[in-house]
């Protein structure tokens, strides 16, 4: 069934259908429209499954894949441009260009955390680069599923878009198609099962993962606007970001101080909305096992209250937490915030590389010097210097991570290159014929190692 799927969406994408720029224009014009039309489903569905309101969906969820489709349609005729190349003086006579070519069916595997940006975001890229593509929404937002899948399937015929539901075993099924390309979304564990599919078929892919993301505060610090900017980049959607800050370093001096500043701004930003029952519910009972159990890995600053019947965990900041505890084993993904000190920078360079490779790092200090000695000297993802997770929103930067935290990126004109494929090609003349690579014989010998030193 899947099979026959990607063969109509293969042989669509080969009829040279979506090649032109006016035709990838159309289905992203189709995926807009589809997006305004069927707003209100989307919105109620991600409000049913994670209790996400209004404003927050809107802006994290649908706002940004419009901001990624405008974005795209500016400058998409001038990135399907051939790209012209030099050629060397061993090639005289030829000129050579790069032409980006669509893959063809493209799988794309999304998670639940922001399930409508998540799903529509890499299609925006597949579609940009001319390709046609299954999209495999979470089974574990099932309503926002399922109004994704009725979206599409009134907007797109399915050789163009086409929405399979399920849960990994309808996703297993998928990957064993052999897809021409897959863009997976998700946590570590599954990313390597989806690699391990690819290299049956040798399927080219991307992977964005996750991680544990630090947040480093040094002395130097603006700390009230350091403290308000991790408080809302942590708690937004309960913590269920992939870039929130996992965890928070901060210089000893300034500790406490810090503390207080991050205590005030979580309670002004999400204490009203614990109160009224509108903060983001944590996806499911068993992930909320997996939170509730490291609420006592450290003494509470400030949180803690948790309700199974409602899946919400109150924005919690955690101190005194050990390096060795549960919480740090794994990407927390969850409003819990553990909030350590340090004494030197090279104590925080060390810890930070003891752990897999995150998908961001923020740096917090109003000296450049230090900005820069953990920016250039710490390997992750991406990131922000006095911010967190606005860089995922800036269209202009690659966004992906590194090893663990994910292998390649997207947004703006980094996913029209990751769904393309880049054909070198080279168009020689046939007025001449450089005699050269035919002979043989001392004297050639000689022309070539000159020309090849
Ligand atoms: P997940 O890996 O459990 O599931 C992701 C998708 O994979 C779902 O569609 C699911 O049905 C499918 N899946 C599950 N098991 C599978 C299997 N055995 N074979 C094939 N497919 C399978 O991830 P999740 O819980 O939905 O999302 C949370 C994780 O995603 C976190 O680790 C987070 O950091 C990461 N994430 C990363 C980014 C990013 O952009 N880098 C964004 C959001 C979330």
């Amino acid at each position: 069934m899947y099979e026959t799927l990607k063969g109509v969406q293969q042989e669509y994408v080969f009829s040279g259908a979506l090649k032109t720029f006016q035709a990838r224009k159309q289905q992203l014009l189709k995926l807009k429209d589809m997006l305004q039309n069927h707003e209100s489903e989307l919105l109620a569905a991600v409000n049913k499954d994670l209790n996400k309101q209004e404003a927050e969906a809107f802006m994290m969820e649908l706002g940004t894949v419009h901001s990624e489709i405008n974005h795209t349609l500016e400058s998409l005729e001038e990135w399907m441009e051939p790209v012209k190349v030099k050629s060397p003086v061993t090639h005289t006579g030829s000129t050579s260009y790069v032409v980006n070519e669509a893959y063809g069916s493209v799988l794309i595997i999304a998670p639940w955390n922001y399930p409508i940006q998540l799903t529509f975001s890499p299609l925006v890229g597949a579609l940009a680069a001319g390709n046609s593509a299954v999209i495999k929404p979470s089974e574990l937002t099932p309503h926002t599923s399922s109004a994704i899948a009725g979206a599409v399937r009134s907007t797109f015929a399915q050789e163009i878009v086409a929405v399979v539901e399920g849960d990994a075993k309808t996703s297993e099924a998928l990957l064993e198609q052999g897809f021409d390309y897959i863009f997976f979304t998700g946590s570590v564990a599954v990313g390597k099962i989806v690699m391990k599919h690819a290299a049956e078929h040798l399927t080219p892919h991307t992977l964005e993962l996750g991680g544990k993301s630090p947040a480093i505060v040094a002395e130097n610090a603006k700390l009230d606007l350091a403290a308000k900017r991790i408080a809302w980049g942590k708690f937004t959607n309960a913590g269920q970001t992939c870039i929130a800050p996992d965890y928070v370093m901060v210089h000893e001096d300034v500790y406490e101080s810090f503390l207080k500043k991050l205590e005030k701004h979580t309670y002004n930003l999400f204490s009203k909305r614990t109160k009224e029952g509108t903060y983001t519910q944590i996806v499911n009972e068993k992930h909320f096992d997996r939170l509730a159990a490291y609420l006592d890995n450290g003494d509470t600053v400030l949180g803690g209250q948790h309700s199974k019947e409602h899946r919400l965990i109150a924005p919690t900041i955690l101190k005194n937490v050990d390096w060795d505890a549960p919480i740090m084993k794994d990407e927390i993904f969850g409003p819990i915030l553990p909030v350590f000190t340090y004494k030197s920078s090279t104590e925080v360079i060390v810890r930070v590389r003891s752990l897999p490779n995150p998908l961001a790092l923020y740096v917090f200090s109003e000296e450049e010097q230090t900005q820069a000695l953990y920016s250039e000297q710490l390997s992750f993802g991406g990131g922000c210097i006095n911010d967190t997770i606005m860089h995922v929103a800036n269209p202009h930067l690659p966004f992906g991570g590194k090893g663990p935290s994910g292998i390649g990126a997207y947004h703006g004109y980094e996913s029209f290159r990751t769904f393309s494929h880049q054909k070198g090609m080279l168009k020689q003349t046939t007025s001449f014929d450089m005699p050269l690579r035919y002979k043989s014989g001392k004297m050639a010998n000689k022309i070539i190692r000159s020309v090849f030193k």
